[in-house]
């Protein structure tokens, strides 16, 4: 017999679903429930500044209004703050990360200076500058209160795990190369105790996701969360990145596409039914 399918929709509580995030939690719903596993819903409101409580309330009805059902209960990451400090503890005591002072006004003035610094998936890489700081240097400015983030010292990261590869379902494996894309990420900082990337590889496995769904456009960052499931011991997923829905102009659908909410197609009189054939599930 196969093992049990585990797959998750995890949307962050910063507006209202639209057809691509029908989409995608179509898709994960119909995997799980087609192999009699199961299929989790999480909310990743980590970030204070942009979620709001509203929000999540409506994902949960949008999505229960669409017709999926998921199996409880709902993991809303803002709860277990306490979790993803103690991965980042764990990576601290093994030399993995290291404070870095650097504002971001700072790190475009350096990177402008360097010319052709090369880019990420996120932008400019950052150049290591606060790596390569004296200890003593660092424990000083931390004893006189400068703000600080963590960021992973990529290169020690993966000379400690050796060479990584993921597997893409229907691909097959593919070589892990998280340097050329996000340099030494951040794992934390002020505003937001812990990053994307670390919640997003912890909850998956505390909550033994099989298999990631998620859009093409979050592919790059499974490089990273490779890396991290490796450091960390976790068990690992496969992954599915499926295509992005795009409106008419062709662009990707956002947030601030508004006729395209599922609250606004609602209330524009289409049924579940002809939203989930919109969003490439017709029954
Ligand atoms: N919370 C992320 C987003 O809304 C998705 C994370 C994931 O599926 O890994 O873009």
């Amino acid at each position: 017999m196969a093992a049990s399918i585990v797959t998750r929709f995890a949307p962050s509580p910063t507006g209202f679903l639209h057809l691509g995030h029908a989409m995608s939690a179509l898709y994960a719903w119909r995997r799980a429930r087609e192999a009699g596993g199961r299929f989790l819903l999480r909310l990743e409101d980590i970030d204070a500044a942009r979620c709001r409580p509203e929000y999540a309330d409506a994902i949960l009805e949008d999505l229960a209004w669409l017709g999926l059902d998921w199996d409880e209960p709902v993991r809303v990451q803002s709860a277990h703050m306490a979790e993803y400090r103690g991965v980042l503890d764990a990576l601290a005591a093994r030399g993995l990360l290291y404070p870095c002072f650097c504002t971001r006004a700072a790190i475009a003035r350096e990177v402008a200076a360097i010319g052709n610094a090369p880019h990420g998936a996120d932008g400019p890489l950052y150049p290591g500058t606060c790596r390569r700081l004296p200890a003593g240097e660092r424990a000083a400015r931390i004893a006189r209160g400068e703000v600080y983030a963590l960021r992973l010292d990529t290169a020690a990261a993966l000379a400690a795990t050796g060479p990584l590869t993921a597997e893409e379902e229907g691909e097959g494996a593919f070589r892990i190369d998280p340097a050329p894309l996000f340099g030494d990420a951040v794992l934390a900082r002020k505003d937001t105790p812990a990053s994307y990337h670390l919640c997003v590889t912890h909850d998956d496995a505390v909550q033994g996701v099989t298999l990631v769904t998620r859009g093409i456009d979050l592919k790059p960052a499974t490089h990273l969360h490779r890396l991290l499931q490796a450091l960390m011991g976790w068990p690992v997923p496969r992954w599915r990145h499926h295509m992005l829905l795009t409106g008419p102009d062709g662009r990707r659908l956002a947030k601030r596409d508004r006729a395209v909410a599922l609250r606004a197609l609602r209330a524009a009189g289409r049924s579940p039914a002809e939203v989930r054939a919109m969003a490439g599930f017709p029954d």
